[in-house]
């Protein structure tokens, strides 16, 4: 029989449209992880907020994959800072959910702080295993946000609580595992760490000139590149200030931008893209910034192959996705030395890490890379040779999938936790002592 998997996340859906404020990274592991494991022949159904009527309840997504979208609140969008005072209902309607369509899981796999709660109360109730990936720490955000940080002032202590009540944690590179164990007192052996990872068919290299036509930027100048949300912690003022340097040396530069929250850039709906419009106006160079807006993955490659760099220089960072679709594209990465940047970035072999926050050191790696063409070609070829042989979905849905095995076969044994008298109870019987019919 089929294993199914829950697999929750109450503000990131596969189905969301990307670059905005609150959808990036969590969306794209949670896609391709589940449609991955749909491949390996698991069941996952995606659980997610709806957020508006127009949103079927399922929608079957993939081969072996459904997305419910659970009722939560009011349906209409909201920011994902504010969801957590509906994570009772969206727990309540899971369970509703899985009395009236009959549907039972072997395992819970719990996506973000707030998903994690629901995972870890679920995972008690129904005495079932349940994996967490919390894809960013709240004590981490809080040391670079400080006092713009609005995360509701619960978040660490409900994580701490989920590290207590769950029974494998998923880090994302070495660095998130450090902060699992050392931040959080979580268990070491209940930490794996499974790399995410790109696409390397929909993150292909296109031939520079065709895209560059394409997009309507001049063939002649050399192009950096950023693309990801517009937040101010994602550090593009800081990529401003790099390309103000260079210019003022005379290196010949366009600076383009993808990300925010609609096609068009509209400083009203993004904030951000007016304070750095503001920003390069002050410094001298708007003529050579282009704000593209927000574009969706299968048009990525294009902007990326545009570049001859593509820049991230956040202030902090948890995994970082951007970089390794960028090196899938053959285009070297220039990004902050931090959290998952230092891990996915092999310096000076496929691109280079900074210190954030450092327009000196940044301009000084951009003149190496853009006046050095042998170096340049080097290390995006290099980049792609690296994540085409290592860090595909596949293998970081195929070690997720150990990690379920694992948790399946330890499951059968008096020593584990999760086997209590309910794990054999039929679904509904145990719903109902829990919450009572209907
Ligand atoms: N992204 C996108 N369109 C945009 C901007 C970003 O599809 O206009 C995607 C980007 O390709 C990447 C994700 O959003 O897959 C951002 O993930 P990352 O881990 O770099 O940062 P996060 O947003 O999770 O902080």
């Amino acid at each position: 029989m089929r294993q199914r998997i829950a697999f929750l996340s109450e503000h990131a859906s596969p189905a969301a449209r990307l670059g905005g404020e609150d959808a990036g990274g969590q969306n794209v592991y949670v896609d391709e992880i589940a449609r991955n494991l749909g491949e390996l022949g698991y069941e996952v159904d995606v659980f997610t907020r709806r957020d508006s009527l127009d949103t079927p309840e399922v929608i079957e997504w993939t081969p072996g994959v459904r997305i419910v979208n659970l009722m939560a609140g009011p349906l209409d969008r909201r920011p994902k800072d504010a969801l957590w005072p509906l994570m009772p209902e969206f727990r309540e309607n899971l369970l509703r959910f899985m009395r009236r369509t009959g549907t039972r899981y072997d395992l819970i796999h719990g996506n973000f702080w707030m998903s994690g709660w629901v995972a870890a109360e679920l995972g008690e109730r129904l005495a079932l295993p349940v994996v967490q990936i919390f894809h960013a720490m709240g004590l981490t955000k809080q040391r670079h946000q400080g006092e713009s940080d609005t995360s509701p002032g619960e978040r660490i202590a409900i994580e701490r609580d989920v590290i207590r009540r769950i029974d494998r944690l998923i880090a994302q590179c070495p660095s998130e595992r450090a902060e699992l164990v050392d931040d959080y007192g979580a268990d070491p052996a209940q930490v794996v760490t499974i790399p995410s990872a790109v696409n390397t068919d929909v993150f292909q290299p296109l031939p520079q000139a065709e895209t560059r036509e394409a997009l309507g930027l001049p063939c002649d100048t050399p192009v950096v590149v950023y693309v990801g949300r517009m937040v101010p912690r994602k550090g593009v003022r800081n990529l401003l200030r790099a390309a103000a340097l260079l210019i003022q040396r005379r290196q010949p530069l366009t600076v383009l931008l993808v990300g925010g929250e609609t096609r068009e850039p509209d400083d009203a709906v993004t904030p951000e893209i007016g304070v750095l419009r503001r920003l390069a106006t002050e410094l001298g160079i708007a003529e050579h910034v282009i704000f593209t807006g927000k574009r969706q993955r299968d048009e990525l490659s294009r902007y990326y192959s545009a570049g001859d760099v593509v820049v991230t220089t956040p202030w902090y960072e948890p995994f970082g996705l951007t970089p390794l679709e960028a090196m899938a594209c053959g285009r070297p990465a220039v990004a902050s030395a931090v959290g998952g940047l230092t891990y996915t970035i092999a310096d000076g072999q496929t691109g280079f890490l900074v210190p954030p926050e450092d327009p000196a050191s940044l301009a000084a790696r951009l003149s190496r890379l853009l006046t050095d063409d042998a170096l340049r070609l080097a290390l995006g070829r290099q980049a792609r040779e690296r994540v085409e042989a290592q860090v595909t979905w596949p293998v970081a849905a195929r070690r997720t999938a150990q990690v379920y095995e694992e948790l399946f076969t330890l499951a059968g044994t008096p020593a584990s936790r999760f086997v209590s008298a309910s794990y054999e109870m039929p679904l509904e019987q145990t719903i109902e002592n829990h919450y009572g019919a209907g």
